[in-house]
């Protein structure tokens, strides 16, 4: 596999390793924008991926911190689902992907970044941008910073209602 300068990954390997949870503490820290929080549904919500694998990469988290699929409830799953499906909608309004990857990763050897709150994926995906899953590939180039990618997003959302 080649591996690429990915100066968003560095990050993550070497940052201090919070106890905290971060699918926790975002949504409980009152300031949406600065955590990268898209918007929010009655039992989960949407942020974007601090370290993507491909631009707007999106995450569906359940507020409630529960580890695995299996311990979701039936709202909760329908709830994460119905926004993941209007994400899927925000982006290709606003991003034009050729497709998307939405799933979840259980477990390390899936590519788990965090196994202790369950999390859905949302890749957008371009033709020819890589051979492999985005969310199984080490490192790619992601030429558009977070913080602009937000702001086109946020803007999408608004123009939708
Ligand atoms: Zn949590």
């Amino acid at each position: 596999m080649d591996r690429l300068w990915a100066p968003w990954r560095i990050g993550y390997v070497l940052g201090e390793k919070s106890t905290e949870c971060i699918f926790c503490s975002k949504p409980a820290a009152g300031d949406d924008e600065g955590e990268l929080i898209l918007n929010r549904g009655p039992l989960s919500y949407v942020l974007m991926n601090a370290y993507p694998y491909n631009n707007g990469h999106l995450l569906v988290a359940p507020y409630e911190h529960i580890a695995d699929i299996s311990g979701l409830s039936e709202e909760q799953l329908a709830d994460m689902v119905r926004l993941a499906k209007a994400w899927v909608e925000v982006l290709r309004r606003a991003m034009h992907p050729d497709g998307f990857n939405v799933g979840f990763n259980i477990g390390r050897v899936a590519g788990a970044g965090i196994e202790e709150h369950v999390h859905l994926h949302i890749v957008p995906r371009w033709n020819g941008d890589t051979n492999f899953m985005p969310v199984l590939a080490d490192t790619r180039v992601v030429p558009q910073s977070l913080r602009e990618c937000y702001e086109v997003l946020r803007n999408e959302l608004a123009k939708s209602g």
